[in-house]
């Protein structure tokens, strides 16, 4: 089948549409049928599956991909998180992986042709109990050796930067923040959607509404996974479905350490522009910023036990409006518009897993768990490396599934208060 390319996106090509009625736009992505043999499949179309295909072609041009999904593309984690995006992680590899993503975001609406819509407002974690005002500025040390741009920032600013905050705090007062002015947000879907459309264009197959439900291995080594749609061959199985990986696991005979819980988020009607920067406040729990369209966008916590159910449970909405009622006061007379959940995959040291695997030819990239919309272009990028090179290369090596049987964990749990 000869490929489909979706053509150029350019101020040129909306003025020649015009002319005719926009009615000459081809399909940003192919809905091909799929073949019975890739040389990779990956399973699972959120942000690093897309991703992890894109740099397949990208940077090593294997170009002989399929990307399955069971639902439609961006559907799960992908489509539903808070878009945070940061990089200011205490440990070394953790800080590499984080910053080669943001670098590649700062970039990323032209290099995929697709606007993903980039926005690095700021990014300030609040510290409101003196446990946090050290936890964060020891971040800050961590992060100047590693050459991330980060800043301890007092009350004074913080009121600056964001003046419908309460700094004073009816239970925990605002003492400070750690500020990285480079953090921001994305357009969730539009992430998605570039990185489908860029796969579709180098001739990938991106197929949704295609469920994998069993993966086949003969002396070890992968050979197949069965669909919805058949049986597709390949040579190596990349397996990035995030809440799902323990499952998948399961199909190919071996486990993960990974927990799955919903984490939930809430979004308000919209309001005039009010806040230009993203708040996390770690201590009462819960972080806001507003979207272009106005709404408030509000991220909770997430549920205490393993679940799938995209809904999450009802106090933690409670819990998280109270906390940001107290952090600032003007949005109780908000009204709220959506509630949603998604199921992440959780490590014990909060860290993500990029591995090979006990089976030949899979490979597992999962574990992101609350916070790895933030990742997915650098995650896309080393996942790539590991799947085209059948080994880590620098940003993937400190991720392997050893590090839990060697004790070698990356955590973050303590640095990032919460992860997201
Ligand atoms: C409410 C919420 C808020 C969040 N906020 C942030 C934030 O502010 N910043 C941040 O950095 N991160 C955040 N995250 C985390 C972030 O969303 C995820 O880490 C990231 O999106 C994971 O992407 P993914 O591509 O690995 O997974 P997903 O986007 O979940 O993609 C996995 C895909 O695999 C598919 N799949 C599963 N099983 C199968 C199967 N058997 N066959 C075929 N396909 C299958 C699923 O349908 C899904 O589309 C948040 C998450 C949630 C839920």
């Amino acid at each position: 089948m000869p490929i489909q390319r979706s053509g150029r996106y350019s101020i040129f090509a909306i003025a020649r549409q015009a002319m005719g009625q926009h009615q000459g736009w081809t399909r940003a992505w192919a809905s091909p049928e799929p073949r019975d043999r890739y040389k990779v499949v990956i399973v699972g179309a959120g942000g690093h599956g897309l991703a992890t295909a894109y740099y397949l072609g990208k940077n090593f041009g294997i170009t002989d991909v399929a990307v399955i999904e069971k639902g439609w593309l961006g559907g799960g984690n992908t489509g539903r998180n808070t878009t945070i995006i940061r990089s200011n992680y205490l440990q070394d590899p953790s800080a590499a992986i984080y910053d080669k993503a943001l670098k590649l975001y700062e970039n990323l609406s032209q290099d995929l042709n697709y606007n993903v819509m980039f926005s690095p407002r700021g990014l300030i974690m609040l510290a409101q109990t003196e446990h946090e005002v050290r936890g964060y500025k020891r971040t800050v040390y961590a992060n100047t050796l590693q050459g991330v741009a980060t800043e301890w920032i007092e009350p004074e600013r913080v009121k600056q930067l964001v003046p419908i905050i309460n700094i004073e705090g009816p239970r925990y007062p605002v003492l400070g923040g750690l500020y990285q002015a480079r953090g921001g947000t994305a357009r969730h879907d539009a992430v998605a959607w570039g990185y489908a459309r860029a796969c579709s264009d180098m001739g990938m197959h991106v197929i949704q509404n295609c469920e994998v439900t069993g993966i086949e291995t003969a002396n070890g080594q992968v050979q197949a996974v069965n669909t919805a749609r058949g049986r597709i061959a390949c040579d190596k199985l990349a397996l990035v479905v995030a809440g799902h990986s323990s499952q998948l696991a399961e199909m190919a005979g071996f486990r993960l350490p990974i927990e799955s819980v919903p984490l939930q988020a809430i979004v308000s009607e919209p309001i005039k522009p009010c806040m230009d920067v993203v708040v996390m406040a770690n201590t009462v729990h819960g972080y806001m910023s507003q979207s272009d369209k106005g709404e408030m966008v509000i991220g909770g916590g997430t549920d205490s036990y393993n679940a799938f159910t995209q809904r999450g449970s009802w106090h933690h909405i409670e819990e998280t409006v109270r906390a940001l009622i107290e952090t600032f006061p003007m949005i109780s007379r908000l009204k709220m518009l959506r509630q949603w959940g998604g199921i992440v995959d959780m490590t014990g040291d909060r860290s993500p897993i990029l591995s090979a695997t006990p089976v030949g030819g899979i490979f597992v990239n999962c574990g992101w768990g609350t916070g790895g919309f933030k990742a997915i272009p650098g995650s896309g990028w080393a996942m790539a490396e590991l799947v085209a090179n059948g080994r880590p290369g620098p940003l993937a090596a400190a991720f392997g599934l050893n590090r839990f049987r060697e004790g070698r964990f990356v955590d973050e749990s303590v640095a990032a208060g919460v992860a997201h």
